[in-house]
């Protein structure tokens, strides 16, 4: 077990914890651990500025502290902390465990842009006061509702359980609204010159073999350039363990 997986072990069951919780005593809010709650909550009537304290503020705070640490330390939370990326690993790999295919990298490009058109139709919701809606479709708030059904929130979780058996990360890699999110927190990063560390391939050591990329959950060319500039890396690792010539794939700061 990699230092990760005890890591992605100890949030699952924090996060298990903390649902059981809600469920049963029912009194909090789930709304008030979800960083997504920064969407959900934190943008009102269009003002940013508005944070709705009383509904949501831990999560609000965690969703802008995390939006901070991605550009400094990329999407770490999606790769050591996010309990729905780690279930989609763990579903992925009960049902793959020889086998291994990729989709063409276009694909993934072409499909990896739905993410941002959900987090468009969410602010666009959340803004004009309809915020309800995008509400009932969300797994968490669906789960932490259990025993009561919430029929818009289980075909989510249907999708992500679905999605997730034929792709690992279905999820995380076309519909994730908060992994839009962070991902235009680390745009905004480089903008104002920050440097965030990134997997970096030795060139000279590397031969090209191909296996980083065939391993890696976001599917992202790792043997193409020296770094990985994709904002879909999440820092797990993978590619550098799974690499043949051990110690070509490094975590660097780009100089
Ligand atoms: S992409 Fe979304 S669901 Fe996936 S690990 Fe990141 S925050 Fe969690
Ligand atoms: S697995 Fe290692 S040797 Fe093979 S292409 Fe990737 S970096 Fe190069
Ligand atoms: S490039 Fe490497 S660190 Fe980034 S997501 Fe892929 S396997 Fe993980």
């Amino acid at each position: 077990m990699s230092k990760r997986n005890i890591f992605q072990a100890f949030f699952l069951v924090v996060a298990l914890a903390i649902l059981t919780f809600v469920i049963t005593v029912g009194k909090a809010s789930i709304h008030n651990i979800c960083p997504y709650a920064i969407v959900c909550f934190g943008i009102l009537k269009g003002n940013i500025l508005i944070l709705s304290l009383g509904l949501a503020s831990l999560g609000i705070f965690l969703g802008i502290l995390l939006m901070v640490m991605s550009m400094f330390w990329g999407r770490v939370f999606c790769a050591y902390v996010c309990p729905i990326g780690t279930f989609q690993e763990l579903l992925f790999m009960f049902f793959h465990r020889r086998k291994r295919r990729q989709i063409p990298y276009y694909a993934e490009h072409k499909l990896s842009k739905i993410k941002y058109w959900i987090l468009g139709i969410n602010f666009v919701l959340v803004v004009s006061g309809f915020a309800w809606i995008y509400i009932n479709f969300c797994p968490i708030y669906a789960l932490s509702r259990l025993p009561a059904l919430a029929p818009l929130g289980i075909i989510t979780i249907m999708i992500i359980v679905i999605g997730g058996v034929f792709m690992e990360r279905f999820w995380c890699r076309f519909l994730c609204p908060y992994a839009a999110l962070l991902n235009i927190a680390q745009v905004l990063g480089a903008l104002f010159g920050i440097r965030r560390r990134k997997i970096r391939r030795n060139l000279e050591r590397c031969t090209d073999c191909g296996i980083c990329s065939l391993y890696c959950p976001m599917n992202i060319n790792v043997n193409r350039d020296e770094y990985v500039e994709s904002v879909e890396c999440i820092m797990c690792g993978r590619c550098a363990k799974k690499c043949p010539k051990t110690g070509t794939i490094t975590i660097e700061r780009e100089p």
